[in-house]
């Protein structure tokens, strides 16, 4: 298969026709052939974008949010396809991506369509003599920047809303996992959505994002990925005065209480360490447990990290698909011998699937301390540490222990408890007794290295336009 970026409404080959391969991590074969896009298709996409931006702004925004809700309904409609191409591009499971990617994709366009109809703007009267209001107006053309990890559903997460506020766009969808992208500009079409709106450019970040955080015609850039690249994006983008949202990576902390549910914090965390092969920014990736019952905890955990199903991704009963790459996979594997290294134990699973592909069994590890860069590093994978702590206040250094803040969980049924520690955690984001439950009203972000700026919500309808302040002498 050979993929086009999606320019002016037309699929079109990159300038160069050069391409990259697409490797689908369950075989190791290549899937697709995927433009790998320069400077000139960024430019090409971005003269359309500028195009077909008076057109999309002055729309009234009910228009925009009809052909917005027709390409929810067809996302819809085309769940089974589009969650097999994402389990086969990505290596997640396809039940994974029947139940999560793709219908969180579904309401991220739904969500937005309709919240913009919503939108209030705020006005002050000044002591009976003057009126400020403010105008919020789109901006222009939106730079969209996403990773591979939950491809479509974070990549209508930028799009959604940067449409709906009345901007067009230029998507750069991570080189590898094109295809979902691929099908959503098809769907674009089928919706109605007019030429210029929606522009896709796949290619490397170094390349073709790049250009797209350099041009001067992308006054805005919503980027979601690691922090070493948010770094690069920052320096490129700061010094043109350009619009800035950066959803980086995560090293996130579950802390578990003795009086927690055991059996929902044992399920629960299980869930919340392996999903997606751990590949999720929001996986609690160091679990900090109560000494009291840390025994029963690792006991029952370790259990339960046994009966995952690994294997192949387009199987339903599948739990642990094959993580994205060979590279990630031995990124990820040499963390766990840097476990060894550093004097942990790895309790279960770590060890490579004897198949094609790239499959990991999940790793539990143990005995290490908050200073071991394995509880200070991003490993993005299905590894999680275990650690006893004796106080609460232990407990909250441990878990504000790292350069990541991106969200945290915590278990216990103490409800002053769970506000008290929750307000003192450096998280975007803390769920008490729950994980990944999400209200797209909230805003989303992270805190340190985890990020800048917030989406989600009223947020993103802010960040996706320009206020200006009218103020108008009354008396
Ligand atoms: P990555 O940073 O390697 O790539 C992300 C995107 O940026 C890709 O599309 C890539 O092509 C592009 N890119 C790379 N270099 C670039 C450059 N110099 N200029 C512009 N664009 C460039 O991240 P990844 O490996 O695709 O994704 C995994 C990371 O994303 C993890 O760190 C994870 O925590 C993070 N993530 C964060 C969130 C969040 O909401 N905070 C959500 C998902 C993933």
């Amino acid at each position: 298969m050979r993929l086009a970026n999606f320019i002016n409404g037309t699929f079109v080959p990159p300038r160069a026709n050069a391409y990259l391969d697409d490797v689908e991590p369950a075989t190791g074969e290549v899937l697709a052939h995927v433009p790998d896009s320069d400077s000139q298709d960024v430019d090409d996409a971005v003269r359309a974008a500028k195009a077909a931006f008076p057109a999309w702004a002055a729309m009234h925004a009910e228009q925009r949010s009809r052909l917005l809700l027709k390409l929810a309904e067809l996302i819809e409609q085309n769940l089974d396809e589009l969650a097999q191409l994402e389990s086969r591009d990505n290596g997640k499971s396809v039940s994974l991506a029947r139940r999560l990617d793709i219908p969180r994709a579904v309401a991220n366009f739904r969500f937005f369509a309709t919240a913009i109809l919503h939108h209030a703007s705020e006005a002050h009267i000044a002591d009976g003599h003057a009126l400020n209001y403010t105008l919020r107006q789109p901006i222009g053309i939106a730079g969209l920047i996403s990773p591979w990890n939950l491809p479509l559903y974070l990549l209508s997460w930028k799009i959604a809303p940067a449409l709906a506020c009345g901007n067009t766009c230029v998507a750069k969808p991570s080189e590898l996992t094109p295809l979902t992208a691929q099908r959503l500009a098809e769907l674009s079409l089928d919706a109605g959505i007019p030429p210029g709106v929606l522009n896709i450019v796949h290619g490397y970040g170094a390349k073709a994002g790049a250009a797209l955080c350099e041009h001067p015609d992308v006054p805005l850039i919503s980027f979601t990925g690691g922090t070493v690249t948010g770094a690069k994006v920052a320096a490129t983008a700061a010094p043109k005065f350009k619009k800035l949202s950066l959803e980086l990576g995560g090293k996130n902390p579950n802390l578990i209480f003795a009086d927690a549910d055991l059996d929902e914090a044992v399920s629960t965390s299980i869930r919340s360490s392996f999903w997606n092969q751990g590949e999720i920014c929001l996986c609690g990736s160091r679990i900090f447990v109560e000494r009291s019952i840390y025994d029963a905890f690792l006991e029952r955990f370790v259990a339960a990290t046994k009966q995952l199903r690994i294997g192949d991704p387009a199987d339903p009963q599948t739990d642990v698909g094959a993580l994205i790459s060979a590279a990630h996979l031995e990124k990820v594997t040499g963390y766990l011998r840097l476990a060894e290294e550093e004097g942990g134990t790895i309790v279960t699973g770590g060890k490579r699937v004897d198949r094609p592909g790239f499959f990991l069994e999940p790793a539990v590890i143990t005995g290490l301390g908050c200073d071991c860069r394995v509880l200070q590093e991003e490993i993005f994978g299905p590894v999680v540490t275990i650690t006893p702590f004796d106080a609460e206040d232990d407990a909250i250094a441990f878990a504000n222990s790292t350069r990541y803040g991106l969200s945290a969980t915590v278990w216990t049924r103490d409800l002053q408890r769970a506000h008290r520690v929750a307000a003192k955690l450096d998280a975007g984001t803390i769920w008490i007794n729950c994980w990944l439950l999400r209200d797209l009203r909230v805003p989303f972000g992270g805190v340190k290295d985890s990020g800048v700026g917030r989406e989600g919500g009223v947020d993103s309808l802010h960040f996706f336009t320009e206020p200006k302040n009218i103020c108008v002498k009354l008396s």
